[in-house]
């Protein structure tokens, strides 16, 4: 549909500061839902700058952090709901999910790549890492992702 012209599509690179240090790892387009929209609250871009600076600390190189999901609108939600089933009727998918768009952008879920060697970084690691930057953190899930949240700090 627009194939040439979303190429740049939220291709922005985004700056905070973390701890007097300019760290801009991340682009907007990585916090796309499936139709090209996309947001993403300041502490968690700053919770994200936060892990990644860890990570590489622990691996003494550079590791990525790919984000695998981010902001959803409700008609996503029960997209994946239907692939997943509803958290209440025993399913993974939460219907307050912090994904909502309404949350301000305040969820991610990302996986760990050490840039080298292509390894993944192992889920309870990332998650640990996770706990000291995040309000709320969930690694339990199947596949290997680690979900993280600001829902204290977005308020
Ligand atoms: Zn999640």
């Amino acid at each position: 549909m627009c194939a040439t012209s979303c190429n740049r599509r939220n291709d922005v690179q985004l700056l905070v500061q973390v701890g007097g240090e300019a760290c801009s790892h991340f682009r907007l387009r990585e916090f796309e839902n499936p139709e090209g929209l996309a947001m993403i609250h300041a502490t968690t871009l700053d919770s994200l700058e936060r892990v990644r600076r860890d990570l590489c600390a622990m691996a003494g190189e550079e590791v990525w952090v790919i984000i695998t999901d981010a902001v959803r609108t409700q008609a996503d939600l029960e997209r994946l709901a239907a692939r997943l089933g509803w958290a209440d009727q025993g399913g993974l998918v939460a219907r307050e999910s912090k994904h909502l768009a309404r949350f301000g952008g305040i969820a991610v879920d990302i996986v760990a790549v050490v840039k080298r060697t292509r390894e993944r970084v192992p889920q309870k690691t990332l998650g640990e890492v996770c706990r000291r930057h995040f309000d709320w953190v969930k690694d339990d899930y199947q596949d290997g992702h680690v979900h993280g949240d600001n829902r204290d700090r977005g308020k």
